[in-house]
């Protein structure tokens, strides 16, 4: 929501040109009534800064009531000190909103501006119906009605110019009149009706009066906000369990990394976000978002201590930072230039570090306290997820591979076979290969080495294998000593080339054995040989089952049955 600079300057010269005229000119058509005690008028003041300091929060939205005030004093004082008072109102209100920010400085005189146009219209339509001002006033029907439509004036010029002001100046198009508008209405009108018992208290009580109205008005906003702030709790404690819960469903890292990160974006004001992951005795950062983007995490690795997250990690505390004064010190750290506010938290598992989140924003006290508790329960059932996704990629892995040999085992390639197929048969692939191999005499190498030489061989046989097949196609282990190889996209010349090269890095190749079972030499040298099957689809086959049925075919009557250590095609 840029504006341009331009306008900035536009809206802070309407105001030099506006104010301090219109001011002049209230002065001079409606002077404060003579009787007007200073003493009263700096009762006023006070009210209208306590009232404009304490905004009322509903749904994020701060609701500012301070039209009771501006209508009592309206009607004891008159425009001219309204208008002042509302300008005066206007500063405590940015204030206490922090929004005075550099570059949005032109906020202040748009608002005054606004409150300048809104007391101005609204009075002088009052004076014009001939509404009075002052004290002792007496309300019969008439001018009650005056006031209400005062009242009525002042908040739809109000509305009227901010919805210009969102539209022309912050360039807005969503539709103004949403829940804000509504609560803001009701709320406004509720309220008004206390300036009227403000103005006529005040003819008989004086200063007393003020506190008589005021104290129950800042009692009330004050429970209201604390009502409120532990609403916001309840609700943040809220999203946290369904984050934690829909983070425990993830099977995998990633996703739980992507996960966490994304709702933490979601449901706090951050700019940066870094996920730092305890190696050793160092800290490597596995996630990095910055300005809702996902960047390489190719920055240095971070020692202990070093930092804020080595500091985050050293002390396993969370901390909270609110300003860039408060962190500077541990500047080593990998933090952009514009950032303000940090929460840093560490990420423990059974007492164990496994990392540590930090997460930035430009603003100034953009975190709360109540949000580091919130983020350190959602750090937790994140290091939770995280371990127990861990755990399922690691069963899942050992569950598709050989224990021996490290290779994908059968029940993988048969997935893999499967969904190869599919490709094949939606034209991705143009063709799938495979190649089917099994060792000759293999019981007599066992027979004569030993079961343990036997399994070493085929550690060896398996390296071979995947070095030669490398990234054209997918080895498994399909039986005992069968291994397979899945070639996608591979023609059946290609698969029979590759066949010949296993064949023959088999026969030509000694393997070595280290735990022989003759005992005077300690290595001994082994030559084997292997029969191995090709079949091709589409041409061999019409499913995946038999891809493999023709292939094995091929090994046993094409290679063993014409006397081994050969490669044989499948032929119909
Ligand atoms: P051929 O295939 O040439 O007909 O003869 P072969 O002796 O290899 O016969 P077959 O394929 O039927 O025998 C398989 C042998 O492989 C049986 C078993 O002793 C051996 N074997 C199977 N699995 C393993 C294993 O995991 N480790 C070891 N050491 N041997 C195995
Ligand atoms: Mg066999
Ligand atoms: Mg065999």
């Amino acid at each position: 929501m840029d504006v341009n600079p331009q306008m900035k300057k536009v809206i802070v010269l309407v105001w030099f040109l506006m104010v301090p005229a219109g001011l002049w000119f209230t002065f001079h058509h409606y002077p404060p009534s003579i009787s007007l005690q200073w003493w009263d008028v700096l009762a006023f003041l006070l009210l209208t800064t306590a009232v404009a300091s304490m905004p009322i929060v509903i749904n994020d939205i701060y609701i500012f009531l301070i039209q009771w005030v501006a209508l009592a004093t309206f009607l004891r004082f008159g425009l001219f000190v309204e208008i002042i008072f509302a300008q005066f109102a206007v500063v405590v209100l940015l204030l206490k909103l922090r929004i005075l920010r550099k570059g949005e400085f032109f906020r202040l005189p748009l608002n005054l501006n606004m409150f300048f146009l809104v007391s101005f219209f609204s009075g002088f339509l009052y004076y014009l119906w001939g509404g009075k001002t002052g004290t002792n006033l007496v309300f019969d029907s008439h001018s009650v009605w005056l006031a209400v439509l005062y009242v009525v004036t002042n908040y739809a010029l109000n509305q009227i110019i901010l919805s210009c002001n969102l539209y022309f100046i912050y360039k807005r198009k969503e539709s103004y009149f949403g829940k804000d508008f509504v609560v803001e209405t009701i709320t406004t009108f509720i309220t008004l009706p206390i300036g009227f018992v403000l103005y006529i208290l005040y003819n008989q009580l004086g200063v007393l009066s003020l506190l008589c109205v005021g104290i129950p008005f800042v009692s009330l906003a004050i429970i209201f906000n604390l009502y409120y702030s532990s609403e916001k709790i309840n609700d943040y404690l809220q999203k946290a369990a369904e984050i934690g819960h829909q983070m425990a469903e993830c099977l995998h890292v990633k996703d739980v990394l992507d996960l966490f990160i994304e709702k933490l974006c979601e449901m706090l004001p951050v700019d940066y976000a870094y996920i730092l992951e305890a190696e050793g005795d160092k800290l490597k950062l596995i996630r990095r978002i910055e300005a809702g983007m996902e960047h390489s995490n190719d920055t240095e690795l971070l020692k202990i201590n070093e930092g804020i997250s080595g500091m985050v990690w050293a002390s396993q505390k969370a901390f909270l930072f609110k300003t860039r004064k408060e962190w500077t010190r541990f500047t080593s750290d990998y933090i952009p230039n514009d950032v303000e506010s940090i929460i840093g938290v560490p990420i423990v598992r059974s007492n164990k570090l496994m990392g540590v989140l930090l997460l930035a924003s430009r603003r100034k006290r953009a975190f709360e306290k109540s949000q580091l508790m919130i983020i350190d329960i959602l750090c937790s059932h994140f290091a939770v997820a995280i371990e127990n996704a861990t755990n399922y990629e690691q069963t899942k892995r050992q569950s598709e591979r050989c224990a021996l040999t490290h290779l994908y085992n059968y029940r993988y390639f048969e997935n893999l076979l499967t969904d190869e197929y599919e490709k094949l048969s939606h034209f991705d692939r143009g063709a799938l290969s495979l190649i089917i191999l099994d060792i000759d005499h293999f019981k007599q190498v066992n027979d004569t080495y030993g079961h343990q030489s036997g399994n070493e061989i085929l550690f060896e046989l398996a390296s071979r294998l995947t070095k030669l097949v490398g990234g054209t196609g997918t080895v498994a282990r399909y039986g005992g000593e069968e291994f397979v190889v899945l070639l996608p996209d591979m023609p059946k010349e290609g698969a029979i080339h590759m066949a010949e090269l296993i064949r023959q890095s088999i026969a030509n190749w000694p393997f070595i054995l280290s735990q022989s079972m003759d005992i005077d030499k300690k290595t001994q040298q082994v030559k084997i040989t292997a029969s191995i099957g090709v079949a091709t689809a589409p041409e061999d086959a019409d499913d995946p089952l038999a891809l493999i049925r023709h292939a094995d075919r091929a090994l046993y009557v094409g290679a063993k049955r014409a006397g081994r250590n050969r490669v044989a095609e499948y032929v119909k």
